[in-house]
Parts: C-alpha cells; sequence; structure tokens
C-alpha cells in the first residue's frame, strides 16, 4: 500500500519528512516498516504537493522516488504552510503513470488514498454511476483512488464540508465494497481531513504544526497512532479525532 504524509502549520519546507528524516517517504518507498495488503516497495511514482499564493502546485513522476535527481533541491527550496506527499505501490491490475500518482487535484485542493477499493472496479458501478458520465470520460486515471477523488470532489463542489464529505465517501465505499482500504487525506492549504479505515496512520501536533503520516517519520514522541475507522480534523491550530459511522446491515 502506497505511503502518504501532510502538514499544516508555519510555512517550512517539506525536505525534512520527504527526505531527510530517519524514516522519510523516501526511506518508506524502498523500506516502509508496515506494507498491508500486498506490495513490499512503493516504487511505482511519487507526487509532492503544495501552495503557493494560496494555489495548488504538484510535482509528481511514475518512477521510484530515490530516482528523482530535480526532487532534492526543489523540496529544499520551497516553503509552504501546508503540504501533501505520496509514494505509490500501484495496485495489481492498475496502470503505472504519472496520472495515477497522488495527489490529485481540483481546485484548491489536494487528495490521496492509500489503500484499495475491493472487487474493483465492480463493485464500484452504482456509486460512479452518480458522476456525469463526462466526469467518467475523463477521469485521470483508471485507478480506485482517481474515482474516490472524482467522486469526494462532486460532494466537496456541491458545497459539503470536507468532513462530511470524507466521512460520507468512506461509508458509501464501505457499503459497495466491503473489507476495502480507505486511508484517505485531504486539504486546501488550510485544514488536513485524513481517514484511517484498515490501515495505519499517526498524527503529531509540535510547534503549532500539526503532521499526518502513514508512518512516523522521526522518533518523536508526540506522533499517536489513529485509531481504525477514525476521521482526524486539523484547522487552525485544533486537532479532532472521532469514529467515522458507518450504518451496518
Ligand atoms: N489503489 C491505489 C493505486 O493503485 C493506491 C495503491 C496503494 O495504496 N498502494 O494507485
Amino acid at each position: 500500500m502506497c505511503r502518504h504524509l501532510a502538514y499544516l502549520g508555519p510555512p517550512r519546507s517539506p525536505a525534512g519528512p520527504l527526505l531527510e528524516a530517519p524514516h522519510s517517504l523516501l526511506r518508506q518507498s524502498y523500506a516502509p516498516a508496515d506494507m498491508r495488503g500486498g506490495g513490499s516497495v512503493n516504487a511505482d511514482g511519487f507526487g509532492l504537493g503544495w501552495y503557493a499564493g494560496g494555489e495548488p502546485v504538484r510535482y509528481r513522476r511514475p518512477n521510484p522516488l530515490w530516482t528523482d535527481s530535480a526532487l532534492p533541491a526543489l523540496a529544499a527550496s520551497l516553503h509552504s504552510t501546508a503540504f501533501l506527499a505520496a509514494v505509490r505501490s500501484a495496485t495489481v491490475g492498475m496502470p503505472v503513470a504519472e496520472s495515477a500518482c497522488a495527489p490529485f487535484e481540483g481546485g484548491r485542493w489536494l487528495f490521496s488514498h492509500n489503500g484499495l477499493v475491493r472487487g474493483w472496479p465492480g463493485s464500484m458501478a452504482a456509486l460512479a454511476g452518480r458522476l456525469p458520465v463526462t466526469e467518467l470520460l475523463t477521469l485521470e486515471a483508471t485507478t480506485d483512488s482517481a474515482l474516490l477523488w472524482a467522486l469526494l470532489r462532486a460532494r466537496l463542489d456541491a458545497g459539503v464540508p470536507a468532513v462530511k464529505a470524507v466521512a460520507e465517501l468512506v461509508a458509501d465505499v464501505e457499503a459497495a465494497a466491503p473489507g476495502s482500504r480507505l486511508n484517505l487525506l485531504l486539504t486546501d492549504g488550510e485544514q488536513l481531513v485524513a481517514t484511517a479505515w484498515t490501515h495505519a496512520l499517526s498524527v503529531l501536533t509540535a510547534d503549532g504544526a500539526v503532521l499526518i503520516a502513514s508512518e512516523p517519520f522521526d522518533d518523536h514522541p508526540g506522533w499517536t497512532p489513529v485509531p481504525d475507522r477514525h476521521l482526524v480534523h486539523a484547522r487552525g491550530g485544533d486537532l479532532t479525532v472521532a469514529p467515522i459511522e458507518v450504518e451496518t446491515p
């Protein structure tokens, strides 16, 4: 399963969590500590998204993170109040391409999915059918993650608050495709929303900042595991962790 992380706080470079920390995303790309559901490395591409002038900017590549010679200088040169980064281990049958690498983008949003949808793609037929056909025909990639992003984006564009939109999406997908792994990560540069849904997630608040990561990237004692089936919301110095309600049949 892919690994992802996000930051919200005073301006900082992503270089530490991404490349330099003892268990950075770079290390997690070839030696992750907690892989579940298949795969042993995260070598099918990576992505970094950050904010410049309030707008998201992305750098994504379909290659292993450790092969990229441009990223160290890029990461060191930028400072952002929010960023989101991911390394990918493609689910069997899904394409390896830049377009399939998180973060996905739309408006001010950046999004990542760590996991897989069970029974893909048939299990998602009914949910996908709620989207306009033009949306389906222009999906950025033929992956579960890209479809999850289109479904989430439709809710956000309809004005549903981010926390509600994410929780509803998880509940809908769990109903349609039980047992899916749905660790989602979303930011608009001012808030972070993340879910722990059958996969690892940890959170750290320190120095007026919030970090959320699949795996802690250093040995800071403040890292706290997020309980399974919970949603994390960080905004303006507040952090809440709450269970995701799903209807049991
Ligand atoms: N299923 C998604 C993909 O193939 C995410 C993969 C993962 O988390 N390993 O892109």
